[in-house]
Formats: structure tokens, C-alpha cells, sequence
């Protein structure tokens, strides 16, 4: 039992009230990785109290992304756990509970100023040299029967707690932040439970803290205000106060708080951009963390035994896409083919390209508008297990039958793509079937500046590729070619980016035999008399 009360227990709490972002997510992998470095338990908890902005359309974006993100939570939604439940408004006893026994105490008082009155202290002070301090203790004491008489003829009243007069500084250590002092007698009696019987955030996140064992609360600096006030909720229940770390604030490139001006700010638009978790999982941790001052490729299970707290920095991180997608390149050829193979397949079947149904060469992405290729999209990036049967009817059987040609794809782009939403473009030649997707400007270049050259080296590989008596093996094929095209004194270069505007529609095709050797030989053959037909 000892061990268990020592264990590390931290939690990622998030408000429902939109999607997950990157500054809430950085905060998940902040957690995360201290809880898995430490053997601790690390705890979701949906923080849901805000009925007009919470949704649970909401709690399933966040969880989604948290999976796809690869940040399994010990206790919480869908697992559960011994403390539960993990929705705060499955917990409304444990708060009047607290609020119990802090009125019992002597802790807690009811509040009866109306909006009114309290609307024309601020008023009155603001205009007051100083400001307007806060509440001004006007129902603090009220004597006890009166205050029962007023409740119970329903008059509407919020709990303050009452904060102890003379308390000295409220003092703690940040882990990051190092000695922090708030001065107690600037903090007027917040309030805990609100007329409508709801608690409010910071009464909420402490009896939570408190009842879940929370040894470590790690969150992003614009909480660091509510900490001493939460401390004084903490002291008056009679809790250990946690430890806290509060993480730097992310800029964006301009140095103002990253925000959706900056572009993509949402998690699962960077799922939806190609990008992969495992790389935005190391990138979000280098934001205001560093294993050692230098090193940037720090993969999961780095992250998961080396993260500490004592390398979080209090200088503002600055978010930098550049970084991320250079970052993203790193883990993506870091990938073998089988697992690039299984990042890719979502991207082939967004094109539509996988299954013996897919009509050959109609890339579907172009046919669908914005919001269907967003809703195409989100469905198939979704965990496999929850992508509807219909999308996968028959594509499935396609990736195990023909995985070894797909594999085939994988060196052809491995190290020419940034980003895994550029395969449905980069391959797209190689699903046209017999036609050519003609790039205009390709063809002008390469196949009308000197028609009759162009032709000539077309006319010399067709024959090539059209003769029966060599291997279809790129590196026969290319030998053949170059040996033709030398004894008609045709350079390497005139003779072969012909056909590969011929064969893959521009200049700027990947590997071009190693590409022709996936085709069928009369699609290969079809493409080169469709072109010429077209051009000459
Ligand atoms: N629900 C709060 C938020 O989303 C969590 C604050 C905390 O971690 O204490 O900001």
C-alpha cells in the first residue's frame, strides 16, 4: 500500500468545449510521459460542467485524437478505473459532499448579493484609485439562523469559501516555475458552488485532484493564477496539496499566443494533413521540453523512460510547422515498407484507388467537394476497427492480395514525400489504367520543343518495351533503351523524359523504370501510342 500512495498520479483534464489543440494536447504528452517515466498512472478526466459548451460530440473528437495521438490513459473514459467516474458531471455528490464539509467547517458561506449589487461594487471601485480587488465579503457574516431562514424561503445564493483572515502568502514550489508567493489578503472569497447548484472550475478540479489521488498537476501557464486560490480550497478541506508544473505558454512564428490565426491549431487537422502521430508526439514534447538541450528525434519510448520535469523550460515554446513536417520526414523514412504500407493504405483508398471496384484512373478526391473529402478522409484515418465495413468491403481483400506490388511503391516515394496526404497525387499514375493524366506544361516542354527528337525517342522505347525478348525488370528495360537511343546518338536525357511524360504525365515522375515494371505491359504500351496520338 505504501508504493501505491508514493506512485505518481497525474491527469490530462480537458474541457470538451471544442476540439483538441495543440497546447492541450503538448499538456497530454507532458503527462503522459511523466507518468510513464515515473511506472505512475496517468488519468483522463473530462471536465463537462459547462453545459452550453460541452458536447460529447466533443469527448469523442478529444478521445479520438488522444488514441490517434497513441497516448493510452490508464483510468478513465472507456477504461474506467478505481476513482471513477471521469466525467465531472458524473461527480456532483463528491461536490456537495466537499461542500459539506466545508460548511460544516465553518469553511464556506452562502452568498446573497445579487448581480445587481455586485455589478455596482465593481463599478464603484474600478473608478476608485487601486481598482475593484474582488468580492467584498458583504454576506460573510451573516449570522447562521438567518442565512438557513434565507435559504430555506428559497432565496437564490451562491457558497463562497471563506478565506482565512491573516492567512501569510500562499507559497509554492512550481516545478517549473521554482518559489512562487501570492499575497492571501488580495484573495476576496471565490466562489465555489454557483446559484444553480454547479460547482465552478476551480472547486470542481480540486476535489477531483484530491479524490483522485493526483500527486502531480501538470498544465499549461494560464492556470498558474488559479493555483493559490485552489491551494486555499486544498488547506480547507483538509487535502495534500499536489505538486504543480506549469508549462510554457506556445507562441506562434509571429511570437503572439498560437492561436487558429497561425492556421491549423486542431490536432486532427495535422491527422488529416498526413502527418504522423509519432512524429507529432516527439515535435509537441520538444515544445518547452529538451532530453538534452540538442537532440530532436526523441521517439515514444525515449519519451516515455527519459521525460522529466526538470527539463521543461519557462521560456515560451514557439510552434514552427517548418519543424514539424522536417521532423515528419525524419520518422516517415524511418518507416519500413510494411509500415509505410499500412500508413499509406488509408490514402490509397481516399483516392479510391484500392479494390478491384475502383474504376481505374478516376482519383475520387477530385470528384467529391471540401467537405466530403473532409468527411471521406476522417473516416478512413479513423482506427481500422472503427472504419464502416462498406468503405473496406473489398479493399481489404485487395491490400492482402496484391500487398507485394503495393510494396513495390514504397521506394519509389519513400524519400521524395513530405507528408503521407501527397501519396494520392504522387501515385497517382500508376492507377490510370492505359490512359495518361497529361500535365500541360510537362508536354510542352519535354514533348513539343523538338517534336520530331521527342517522337523518335518514344518510337525507340516502345519498340524496346513492346519486344518480348527482355525481362520486364527495370534495370533490362532501361539498359535496352539507353543501348538503342546511344546508336541513334540519343542522349540518356532526351531519350527518357519523354516517356516519362509519357508514362507518368510530367517531368517529375519517381523512378521511371522501376514505376513502368508495376504496370502491365499493354497499359505501358497504350499510354506511349495514346500520347503520341494526342501530341504529334
Ligand atoms: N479543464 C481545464 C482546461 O481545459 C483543465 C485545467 C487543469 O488542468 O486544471 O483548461
Amino acid at each position: 500500500m505504501a508504493n501505491e500512495v508514493s506512485r505518481v498520479r497525474v491527469r490530462f483534464a480537458p474541457s470538451p468545449t471544442g476540439m483538441l489543440h495543440l497546447g492541450g494536447a503538448r499538456t497530454a504528452v507532458y503527462n503522459w510521459a511523466f507518468a510513464r517515466s515515473q511506472g505512475g498512472n496517468f488519468i483522463l478526466r473530462i471536465e463537462d460542467t459547462d453545459p452550453e459548451r460541452s458536447t460529447e460530440e466533443n469527448v469523442q473528437i478529444i478521445l479520438r485524437a488522444m488514441r490517434w495521438l497513441g497516448l493510452d490513459w490508464d483510468e478513465g473514459p472507456e477504461v474506467g478505473g478505481s476513482v471513477g467516474p471521469y466525467f465531472q458531471t458524473q461527480r456532483m455528490e463528491t461536490y456537495s459532499a466537499a461542500l459539506q464539509e466545508l460548511k460544516s467547517k465553518g469553511n464556506a458561506y452562502p452568498c446573497f448579493c445579487t448581480k445587481e449589487r455586485l455589478d455596482a461594487c465593481r463599478k464603484e471601485a474600478e473608478a476608485k484609485e487601486g481598482g475593484y480587488s474582488g468580492y467584498d465579503g458583504h454576506c460573510r457574516d451573516i449570522p447562521a439562523n438567518e442565512a438557513r431562514a434565507r435559504i430555506d424561503a428559497g432565496e437564490p445564493h451562491v457558497w463562497r469559501l471563506r478565506v482565512p483572515e491573516g492567512h501569510g502568502p500562499i507559497k509554492f514550489q512550481d516545478a517549473v516555475y521554482g518559489d512562487m508567493s501570492f499575497p492571501a489578503d488580495v484573495m476576496d472569497d471565490l466562489i465555489l458552488v454557483r446559484s444553480d447548484g454547479s460547482p465552478t472550475y476551480n472547486f470542481a478540479v480540486v476535489c477531483d485532484d484530491a479524490n483522485m489521488g493526483i500527486t502531480h498537476v501538470i498544465r499549461g501557464d494560464d492556470h498558474l493564477s488559479n493555483t493559490p486560490r485552489q491551494i486555499l480550497i486544498y488547506e480547507a478541506l483538509g487535502f495534500d496539496v499536489p505538486t504543480f508544473a506549469h508549462l510554457p505558454m506556445i507562441l506562434g512564428p509571429d511570437g503572439k499566443k498560437l492561436s487558429k490565426r497561425h492556421g491549423a491549431t486542431n490536432v486532427e487537422d495535422y491527422r488529416d494533413r498526413g502527418y504522423l502521430p509519432d512524429a507529432m508526439v516527439n515535435y509537441l514534447a520538444l515544445l518547452g521540453w529538451s532530453l538534452d538541450g540538442e537532440t530532436t528525434e526523441i521517439p515514444r519510448d525515449v519519451l516515455a523512460s527519459k521525460f522529466s520535469l526538470d527539463r521543461i523550460s519557462k521560456k515560451d515554446a514557439v510552434f514552427d510547422e517548418d519543424k514539424l513536417t522536417w521532423l515528419d520526414g525524419v520518422y516517415t523514412r524511418g518507416l519500413d515498407e510494411q509500415k509505410w504500407f499500412d500508413v499509406a493504405i488509408p490514402w490509397l483508398a481516399y483516392a479510391n484507388w484500392l479494390g478491384s471496384s475502383a474504376p481505374v484512373g478516376v482519383n475520387m478526391v477530385s470528384s467529391l467537394d471540401k467537405n466530403q473529402q473532409k468527411e471521406r478522409l476522417a473516416s478512413l484515418l479513423a482506427p481500422w476497427d472503427e472504419v464502416p465495413a462498406e468503405e473496406w468491403q473489398g479493399k481489404l481483400a485487395d491490400v492482402s492480395d496484391r500487398r507485394e506490388w503495393y510494396l513495390q511503391a514504397y521506394p519509389l516515394v519513400v524519400e521524395r514525400q513530405n507528408t503521407f496526404n501527397e501519396i494520392p497525387d504522387k501515385l497517382a499514375y500508376l492507377f490510370w489504367g492505359p490512359n495518361v493524366q497529361l500535365d500541360e506544361k510537362s508536354a510542352n516542354k519535354v514533348l513539343l520543343k523538338d517534336p520530331e527528337r521527342a517522337k523518335q525517342a518514344l518510337q525507340i522505347c516502345r519498340e524496346v518495351l513492346a519486344s518480348d525478348g527482355i525481362a520486364w525488370e527495370a534495370e533490362a528495360l532501361q539498359q535496352e533503351c539507353r543501348d538503342k537511343g546511344e546508336a541513334a546518338e540519343i542522349k540518356p536525357k532526351d531519350l527518357f523524359q519523354p516517356l516519362r511524360v509519357a508514362i507518368a504525365g510530367n517531368m517529375v515522375s519517381p523512378p521511371l523504370f522501376e514505376s513502368i515494371v508495376m504496370l502491365p505491359r499493354e497499359d505501358v504500351l497504350a499510354r506511349i501510342d495514346g500520347v503520341m496520338a494526342k501530341v504529334f
